[in-house]
This record gives structure tokens, sequence and C-alpha cells, in this order.
């Protein structure tokens, strides 16, 4: 299991000693090989890749730059260039040989001048990591989680996700009105074996100096995340599917008209078909500023799948949506109408909840 650790040195050579490309290849610690990057101030991507983007601004007079003048700029400053190609009309991708390259020119500002032409970069989610989203967010069987109970308020998903190792779109957290009274808690999802679970539950009993509690568990299943086109086994969309497909355990024999999962064509029972009422989906809620705040938050509630969610998660976090303004998106069950938590506090009302995703903030 990857563990992440932060040094802060008291002066800035040790940064670049360290970092330096015949050390890196050799950190070693108790026979484990170890991993150093530079750190990245809040909102830029945090992952080593070797792909960076960069966006030329033409000037007014509709000069800009080609393929020679930003390969030989980016070659000169940052090291070796592997490939270079057009994305768009002015949006390249340079690979670099070493990831730290990527970090240097990105450390070094958001904007650089080339030539008198302004671009700004930023960095690239590696190959891996879209892959690891993909893998992910597609099958639809139910993997294993840690529960966290008693999470401090102030905590982001993103910090929970460097803590435990794990991805922003995989962390979702469920707040309450009150957290005096009633305690946050998270759920680190999508863990392969119950072991990779009770490993990574033993191995967190404090956040920010605030004891935890964390357990393994199978991952929460809500029922409106199941396709309730595949009731009767009639879903076309397979995989590509919003909604999952967790075929029931009682197969085509089972009795239940209103089962929430999948059963073939072939069942004799005809299930109660189950409407979503469509108006209410993905709303944008915007709470009011409070005075002096420098984070804007908003909430796109009642997504209309966990899919989608998750989606919008993995390609809205860390995006610079202007300078200086970094998108971070965390996954949160849509919180209780207040009529809901104060008459029946011991009902799970998670189950009838939808998920939000998306806030703001600048730094
Ligand atoms: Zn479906
Ligand atoms: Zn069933």
């Amino acid at each position: 299991m990857q563990k992440t650790a932060h040094i802060t040195f008291t002066e800035q050579s040790a940064v670049q000693r360290c970092m330096e490309n015949e050390r890196r290849q050799t950190y070693m610690i108790d026979g484990y090989p170890v991993t150093v990057q530079r750190w990245m101030r809040t909102g830029i991507l945090f992952e080593r890749t070797n792909r960076l983007l960069i966006f030329v601004k033409p000037s007014s007079s509709g000069c800009t730059l080609d393929e020679k003048e930003l390969r030989s700029y980016f070659e000169t400053n940052y090291g070796p260039v592997k490939t270079f190609g057009w994305t768009l009309e002015n949006v390249a991708t340079i690979e670099f040989d070493d990831y730290d390259s990527v970090d240097r020119a990105i450390i070094t500002s958001l904007t650089h001048t080339i030539n008198g032409i302004t671009v700004r970069l930023e960095k690239m989610r590696s190959f891996n990591v879209r892959q690891a989203y993909e893998n992910i967010v597609a099958p639809n069987d139910i993997k294993f989680c840690v529960h966290v109970t008693n999470v401090p308020p102030h905590i982001s998903g993103e910090q929970l996700a460097v803590l435990f190792g794990s991805r922003v779109w995989d962390v979702l957290i469920r707040k309450s009105i009150n957290a005096d009274t009633d305690p946050f808690e998270a759920w680190i999802l999508k863990l392969n074996t119950l072991t990779d679970a009770q490993q990574l539950a033993t191995s967190v009993k404090t956040i920010d100096g605030i004891n935890v509690q964390c357990n393994a568990e199978e991952e929460p299943l809500n029922e409106w995340t199941l396709c309730s086109g595949n009731r009767d086994g009639w879903c076309k969309h397979g995989n590509d599917c919003i909604y999952r497909h967790i075929t029931c355990k009682y197969g085509d024999e089972c009795m239940y008209d209103q089962c929430p999962f999948s059963h073939s064509t072939q069942r004799n029972i005809v299930p109660n078909p189950r409407y979503r009422s469509a108006g209410l989906l993905n709303s944008v809620e915007a709470p009011e500023m409070l005075e002096g705040a420098t984070i804007r938050y908003f909430y796109l509630v009642r997504q209309a799948a966990e899919k989608l969610a998750r989606k919008r998660v993995y390609e809205w976090h860390d995006y610079p949506i202007r300078p200086n303004y970094t998108v971070k998106c965390q996954l949160e069950y849509d919180r209780a109408p207040i009529e809901q938590t104060s008459t029946a506090s011991s009902v799970n009302t998670n189950s009838y909840q939808q998920l939000s995703t998306i806030f703001a903030r600048n730094f």
C-alpha cells in the first residue's frame, strides 16, 4: 500500500539536490523504492505526469507560435522533449522524458511568455490515471470500502484521497446539518478485496489529530444508482449504462416484484416500474458567500446517476477554470432536507438522497 509523506526543507537548494536525476533513481527506504516529486501549491494537479498542455494565446496582431519555437523553449529551459502534438488549433501537448520537467515549468509560472506570445500551462492527467478511472467506473460489481466515521468537518475529499491513497472521485462524503450531533462520515470506495479494505482501515487512526473510526465493509449500495430498466433485463446500454446493472442474487427465482436488481427477460414476475422525476435532476445550487470568504461553492445536486457524478469529479477536479481559479470537486450525498433529519434521525436517509459534486475555489 502506498504512503505519502511531505518534507519541508529550510533551503530551496535542498529541493533541487533532492530532485537531481541520478539521486532520484536510487531512493530506497527499508528496501522499498521511494518516488519523490515537488509539492504543488493548492489548486494544481499533484499527480505525476510527463505531459504538459500548452494553451497559446495569439497576439492581437495574429502572431502565434509554431512547434519549433515551443519545443526549443521547453527543451532549453526544462529538459528533453519526447513528443509534441497539436490537440487543437492553439493547444499543444508536450511529453517530456521526465515528470519533473512538467513540475518545474508549472512551478515557475502557470503562464509563460515566449517570443512575446503568452502561453498558459496545465498538467495533463497521465495515461495511467485516466486508465484507472475508466477501469474503476465501468464495472458494475459491488466492491469493498473503508467506512470512516467522525471525520473532521473541514477535511476535503481531496485530503481524504491523499490520506488513504485513493482518488478524489472514489471518496464519498456525507455531511450533516450539525457536525457536533451528527459527525460527518466518508467512504473510501472501490477497493478490490475485503483484505485490502481491512489493511487500509487499520492504517489510519487519526485525521488532523481527531480520532476516527475506520471499518472495512462492502460498498454502500443506493437503490437509485441501480438501473430500473434492467429489472426485467431489457436495458440495452450494457456497460455504458449510467445506472448500475447488478444481477439479483436470487436470479430469475426472485419473487419480489419491487426488487431493484437486474433479472433476465425470462423471469415470470413483471417488475414494478419505477420512474425518475426528470425535472429534479442535475440542478445547480450556489449558497450565498459569507463575508470575507475566498472560496465560492457550487453544488451540482441531485445527479441523475452515481457514474455521472463521479465522471464530473474526474473531469473537473483541479481544472484551472481561469488564472487563479481552480475547480475543486468532491463527491457528497445531497444534504437531507431539515424536516427529514429532525423527525426520524434513526432512519438512514442516505438511500433517499442523491449525489452532489462540484465546488469551486480560488487560492
Ligand atoms: Zn441500464
Ligand atoms: Zn431480485
